[in-house]
């Protein structure tokens, strides 16, 4: 099968940053949830690798300037060090180039907008290819509130800056995160498609980072993409989590209309809690196997792991 994803922290954890050292773990092959040994077995693979600004605060530019340049860093050396069956992608011509080779389509993005505080490094991030960027991660910064922050406060006028900056680049916000008040900001202050790339429904599940019907539909009206979130207390209040749970998001969504504008923003390596029979990313195979044992066709599966996804890239990218 195909597997286009939307959001994972697997660069962050082979940073010097991780929460977790694996021993001489790299992209190829690492104890964690997501290693390009493993995504082997899709035939076609594309993976939005996240910058991730980190759990603790940044408190100075310097700091920010410190964590992005190291982050970066880590992501450049990891694709050069598995070129061979891996390209790092910019544009749609670059992913169309890399499907047609058979080699993981990787993209960037960054996870906080706090991680980019002076001109130059918003620079960098554009020069270096950076496609996609969460305005916040759950904290309150320069740029804005998080959803665990305040989910009444929303951009500042740096963030609107930002947006606007961005934009000009053809880099798309994502609003994984960010408060809802912030959402309504942002939708106000651009008109160009937005991401949620690792968010689930309020509505089946409430918790604040994931998303109300209001703000899914406007992500569809507006041609956006929602990723699914395989982390368990997004998907459920229970303690534990089945497959099941993750149906019914995606019911939930397509009920809305909005059955081409979903697709996968798993989170690897950034969830330490997965529903059962899904220890990692080889555990997609169960989503697509459960997804047809409730009657979802080959088409609607396809399109979901993968060609919604495809077809986001190649118009906007
Ligand atoms: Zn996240």
């Amino acid at each position: 099968m195909d597997y286009f994803d939307l959001h994972c922290d697997t660069i962050y954890e082979l940073s010097e940053y991780g929460l977790y050292r694996r021993s001489r773990g790299t992209l190829r092959e690492n104890g964690g949830q997501l290693d390009l040994a493993r995504t082997a077995r899709y035939a076609h693979y594309a993976q939005v690798f996240a910058l991730f600004c980190g759990s603790t605060p940044i408190q100075t530019e310097e700091e920010a300037h410190v964590r992005f340049t190291h982050l970066l860093q880590t992501a450049q050396n990891a694709f050069a060090s598995c070129s061979d069956v891996l390209v790092h992608c910019k544009t749609a011509d670059d992913f169309a180039a890399a499907e047609r080779q058979g080699k993981v389509a990787a993209f960037l993005s960054i996870e906080g907008a706090e991680l980019l505080q002076s001109e130059a490094d918003i620079q960098a991030a554009i020069d270096a290819g950076v496609r996609i960027v969460t305005l916040t991660w759950n904290h309150r910064s320069c740029y804005g509130c998080g959803a665990a922050a305040d989910n009444d406060a929303g951009l500042t006028e740096a963030g609107i800056w930002l947006v606007q900056k961005l934009s000009v680049h053809g880099i798309v916000p994502d609003v994984s995160h960010l408060s809802e008040r912030g959402f309504w900001d942002l939708m106000q202050n651009t008109s160009a498609p937005v991401l949620a790339t690792h968010s689930n429904s309020r509505e089946v599940c409430p918790h604040l980072r994931n998303l109300t019907d209001a703000q899914f539909t406007a992500i569809v009206q507006r041609g956006g993409l929602v990723g699914i979130n395989l982390y368990v207390p997004f998907l459920t209040r229970n303690a534990h989590a089945e497959p099941s749970d993750i149906l019914r998001h995606i019911e939930h969504f397509c009920a809305l209309g909005g059955a081409d504008s979903l697709c996968i923003g798993a989170d690897w390596d950034g969830c330490d809690r997965l529903p059962d029979g899904i220890s990692d990313v080889t555990g997609i195979e169960r989503l697509a196997e459960a997804l047809a044992r409730h009657g979802y066709t080959d088409i609607q599966i396809r399109n979901l792991m993968y060609d919604n996804a495809k077809r986001f890239v190649t118009a906007n990218f």
